[in-house]
Parts: structure tokens; sequence; C-alpha cells
């Protein structure tokens, strides 16, 4: 693992221990609301054998671990998708992404079932409370240092 990917997952630790978690029955939840849309499928793919929960708005960029944010996903789409929206991958150039003309599919799919469980997606910075946000951004300074630090050392390319 390179010092980069250190700090970037560093980051996102943090950033998880910020985020709301949900229960084992908040789980059971969301696989009855894709079950009473048809089936538990992969919503990017379809595939029927959905063995992850892919956050739709990812960990990094402040999502929840919450119904709303969580959806069915395949290994193969959720490694793909990394940590994108779904428009950003559909149109990148991961290999691996939702074919184009199924992005209408899929984001009418999300918003119904966001809206399904009332949950509407903040950026990180946006949600936390004023102490927090403050107790973010130091951590943040430090990890400016400790970046700095390795990059005089000649440990981060
Ligand atoms: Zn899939």
């Amino acid at each position: 693992m390179s010092a980069g990917l250190g700090l970037s997952l560093i980051d996102r630790a943090v950033k998880e221990s910020f985020a709301s978690r949900c229960t084992k029955d908040d789980l059971e939840r969301i696989r009855q609301y894709f079950l009473s849309k048809g089936a538990f499928r992969c919503l990017y793919c379809g595939s029927e054998n959905p063995t992850r929960w892919d956050h739709l708005h990812a960990v990094s960029r402040g999502g929840d671990t919450v119904p709303g944010n969580l959806v069915p996903a395949c290994q193969r789409c959720d490694d793909s998708k990394q940590d994108k929206d779904v428009n950003e991958w559909a149109k990148g150039n991961a290999k691996h992404r939702p074919p184009l003309e199924a992005l209408a599919r899929i984001e009418a799919e999300i918003r119904a079932y966001q809206s399904h469980f009332s949950h509407e997606p903040k950026e990180f910075e946006a949600k936390l409370s004023a102490g927090d946000l403050a107790k973010y951004k130091r951590f943040r300074q430090e990890i400016e240092v400790l970046r700095e630090h390795l990059k005089t050392e000649g440990l981060l390319k």
C-alpha cells in the first residue's frame, strides 16, 4: 500500500466515525423494500446475487450507512463503482460501468428508493455540527502535516 492510499484510508475511517449507521432491522427493511419492487437484485446490473451493500453516496463523501443510501449490489458493480455517484460512474470509463441506456432506469429507482425512506444525501461537511466540523478540520490539518512530512522524506510520490 502506498503512503498516499494509507492517508486516504485514514480520512475515510474518520469520516465513517462521523456517519450514521443502521441496525440489522434497517437492513431487513431495505431488503423488504427491494423485494416488494420485484426481486432482491443488484440495483445496477440486475444480477440475482447481490453480495454487497453499495453506498449510493460514498462514505468518503459523507454518505451514511442508512436506509436510503444503501442499495444491493453485486461485487462486480460495487468494485467498479468505487466512490463515484451513479451518474459519474455510468459516464466515466470504468470497466463494468452500467450502459448509458440503463442510467435513467437506475436513477428513477434510486429516487423512488430515497423518497420511500425520506433520505436526502448531504455532502460530508454540510451534515456535521459546528463542533464536529471543527474536530474534523483539526484532524485534516494533522493529515496535511503528515502528508508534507512524508513528501519531505521522499516517501510520498
Ligand atoms: Zn451488478
